[in-house]
């Protein structure tokens, strides 16, 4: 067996940005293997070099986690699976009920749902085989709590809220846990120009005032400790908030 072999490891989804970046930088410096997966092939290259380069064990693999073909492609090119971070999701839109375009309610649960879903579904059988594998969804507190102009995400993170607690009571008993990470206010430059669909001014607003979002770093921490938890110990749910940020609408702002 090669050293590279004997590492554990861990796929991140949406580990071309943001909080799955940010992941796979704090796993690789724990000691996996990290397999990273996004659509935009570029990026995760070049994260994937810059972590072999600091001497860590990194590769990089474009992959939609909508098409379910190509997941069970990826599944079947690992040799062995020992942790999943479910990231790769997000935002689409922020209109009320009234108006919301179903198309955005759509994509969003193919995302956040159907993609931690396939994802899940595919790698499960080689996490089981680790003995001591860990499934990590990346929900959000709007999975928790409503807001107005929230409904299609705040619904598509509820789904996958209950895929997490569901999954937990249907494997039990198994070697596999399964940890839900649930964050409020991220400060990270893709999630809410994505959301306005590039309005960058629109995006900033988001953040305005508030003295210390999230950092996605921030996040990554978390679920890096979660992870390493010795294996018959099961982080449920982490809510992790910044400072200012009491409950989805209570956010304090100094301007
Ligand atoms: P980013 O927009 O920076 O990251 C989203 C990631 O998801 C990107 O890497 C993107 O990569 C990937 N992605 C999107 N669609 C797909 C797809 N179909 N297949 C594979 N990958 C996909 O946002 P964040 O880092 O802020 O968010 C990461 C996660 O955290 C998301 O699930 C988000 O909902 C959640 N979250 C974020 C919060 C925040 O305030 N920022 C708060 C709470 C939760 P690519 O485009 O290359 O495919």
């Amino acid at each position: 067996m090669t050293a590279a072999a004997a590492l554990p490891v861990a796929v991140v989804t949406g580990a071309s940005s943001g909080i799955g970046a940010a992941t796979a930088r704090h796993l690789a410096a724990a000691g996996h293997r990290v397999v990273l997966t996004a659509r935009r092939e570029d990026r995760i290259r070049t994260l994937a070099a810059e972590l072999t380069g600091a001497g860590h064990q990194a590769e990089a693999y474009a992959l939609d986690v909508t098409d379910r073909p190509a997941v069970d492609a990826f599944a079947a090119s690992l040799d062995r699976c020992d942790v999943l971070v479910n990231n790769a999701g997000g935002a689409l839109g922020a209109d009320p009920v009234a108006t919301g375009d179903p198309e955005d309610w759509r994509r969003m649960y193919d995302v956040n749902v159907l993609g931690t879903l396939h994802m899940t579904q595919a790698l499960l059988p080689a996490l089981t085989a680790s003995g001591a594998g860990t499934v990590v969804v990346v929900s959000s507190t709007a999975g928790h709590a409503t807001y107005e102009g929230g409904a299609g995400y705040v619904a598509a993170k509820n789904g996958a809220r209950v895929l997490a607690e569901t999954l937990r009571l249907e494997i039990v008993g198994t070697p596999v846990r399964v940890v839900e990470v649930a964050p409020g206010m991220v400060k990270t430059e893709e999630f809410a120009t994505t959301r306005f669909r590039g309005d960058t001014e629109r995006a900033a607003k988001v953040y305005e005032g508030v003295a210390d979002p999230l950092s996605a770093d921030d996040v990554a921490d978390t679920i890096a400790w979660a992870v390493s938890r010795p294996p018959h110990v099961n982080i449920d749910l982490l809510v992790v908030r910044p400072r200012a940020q009491a409950s989805n609408h209570k956010v304090h702002r100094e301007i």
